[in-house]
């Protein structure tokens, strides 16, 4: 059976060669890495819950290829019902890890361009489709990490492509040779990419027929010559080198995010999934981002914790009973329950693509994320406002178990006499660490601009509004004949 242990996707992540810098130093051993093991921690839950029975309806998929129990994460959606487990297991995994598991870029990556593929082979009679198919196998047989790869760094925006100072500001091909391709440039903000075995490359924008050298995707292994990974710094994160466990606040779990460079990559001719065909970028984006939008019902997970961790914060010094603290509570469910019905409304309303996947239906899943963008902050307030200003003025762990002073902080951050004081500290920097720290990464700043930024989506929801039916509508009622 395709689904390897958390110990055995630890194993396999150690024999990857990554060239991989953090500090201005190349990192020898990523895996062992105070600063990665959480991320990497994050990941291995999504191969944990495929091993727990309890969860495998969710967690795991019955491959259309092989007809083998596989990761979810791998799988091709076949259904709506296969679209609305997804969202469910989203949910399930940020409840696990409060933080971003990384796992699914790559997921909404391979569904994208296998229906993408199917539709170019149709009208170009090309192989992109049995190469995705074949690359598709690869990863479902050996439960294999993808990172998938969109957002080039794209320099002065408002110029195409072609048009950059800079050609390798998108990333694209600089030479074509009879066995594949050398590419070349950069793709920022890449979720997971040290916790990866393969990166999956996509265009980031529709282009003209200019930019014929960079609508370009195709998978390579996360050590192939030529990448060069440089890890992102995120708030608060040399607390993970200080060895305190309550500072971190969620120490167990986090994300990441990298630049990574394509500094001449070789890719083989069946890894090339699109090259050249710059009339379907529009398609390929816009699926990702359909698929990965709904994708965000991650953060209603991690927003259980939060809200958990603030009703509490507020239990620990006898609140949890004011009507404003519950009226909080209230709001806070509120904002996360309609994420997450947007992100099941997309689901259940999808439909099958001319290659037999399904894809969500495209105007909610943009609802969805545009949601995602606002209520997040919204919940982060509340959170704050109901868990009080020690959330960030309150003594390290070191002060606490200072044998001279550690007694006053334990006397005067007393909450009710039947809680401690210790547990009141953890869930402080919990909060702390969701809204302000590392993992507001995921939380806050991931929320905004993951799978699109704001603007991105109210184009989308611009497009597909269908004003003139609505308008159509308006005149059949109001009884205008024009
Ligand atoms: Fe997955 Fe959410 Fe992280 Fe995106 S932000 S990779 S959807 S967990
Ligand atoms: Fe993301």
């Amino acid at each position: 059976m395709p689904l390897k242990t958390r110990e055995e996707y630890i194993e396999s992540l150690r024999q990857l060669n990554l060239n991989l810098w953090m500090f201005g130093e190349k990192v020898s051993s990523p895996v062992d890495h105070p600063i990665i093991i959480p991320s990497m921690n994050a990941v291995a839950m999504t191969y944990e819950l495929a091993q727990v029975k309890e969860y495998q309806e969710l967690t795991t998929a019955i491959s259309h290829l092989t007809g083998n129990r596989i990761n979810r994460f791998n799988h091709i959606y076949q259904s709506n019902e296969d679209l609305l487990k997804k969202v469910r297991r989203q949910r399930l995994l940020g409840q696990k890890t409060a933080c971003c598991y990384q796992r699914c870029v790559g997921m909404d990556a391979l569904n994208a361009i296998y229906s993408t593929t199917f539709e170019i082979d149709e009208k170009h009679g090309t192989e992109y489709h049995e190469r995705l198919k074949k690359f598709l196998l690869h990863v479902q047989e050996n439960d294999l990490v993808s990172d998938g790869a969109m957002t080039d760094p794209k320099g002065d925006r408002s110029l195409p492509p072609h048009k950059q100072a800079d050609p390798d500001l998108f990333l694209r091909v600089v030479e074509r040779r009879s066995d594949g391709i050398v590419v070349r440039g950069a793709k920022a903000h890449q979720t997971g990419i040290a916790n990866s075995h393969e990166v999956i490359v996509m265009p980031t924008i529709a282009m003209t027929e200019k930019d014929r050298d960079y609508a370009v995707s195709f998978a390579v292994p996360a050590d192939t010559e030529g990448i060069v990974i440089i890890y992102g710094r995120q708030s608060c994160d040399t607390r993970k080198l200080e060895g305190s466990e309550i500072d971190v606040g969620n120490s167990r779990f986090g994300g990441h995010e990298a630049l990574v460079v394509f500094e001449n990559v070789f890719v083989p001719n069946d890894r090339i999934f699109m090259n050249g065909e710059t009339e379907f970028e529009g398609m390929l984006v816009e699926r990702f981002a359909g698929h990965h939008r709904p994708s965000y019902a991650c953060k209603t997970g991690v927003g259980d914790v939060l809200i958990g961790a603030t009703a509490l914060a507020a239990r620990y010094i006898g609140v949890d009973k004011a009507s404003h603290v519950k009226d909080k509570l209230i709001e806070m469910t509120h904002l996360n329950e309609t994420m997450y019905a947007c992100a099941i409304a997309c689901s259940s309303e999808g439909a099958p693509t001319p290659s037999g996947a399904y894809l969500i239906d495209l105007l909610i899943s943009n609802v969805c994320k545009h949601n995602v963008t606002r209520f997040p902050y919204e919940i982060a307030r509340l959170a704050e406002d109901v868990a009080g200003g020690l959330v960030v003025t309150l003594p390290s762990e070191k002060d606490f178990r200072s044998p001279r002073i550690g007694r006053y902080v334990e006397k005067y951050f007393k909450g009710i006499p039947s809680a401690a004081t210790e547990a009141r500290m953890r869930v402080l920097r919990l909060i702390e660490n969701l809204t302000l720290g590392s993992g507001a990464v995921g939380y806050r700043t991931e929320s905004m601009h993951g799978a699109g930024s704001p603007q991105a989506q109210r184009i989308m929801i611009g497009r597909l509004g269908n004003f003139d039916f609505k308008i159509e509508l308006a005149k059949a009622i109001a009884r205008i004949k024009e």
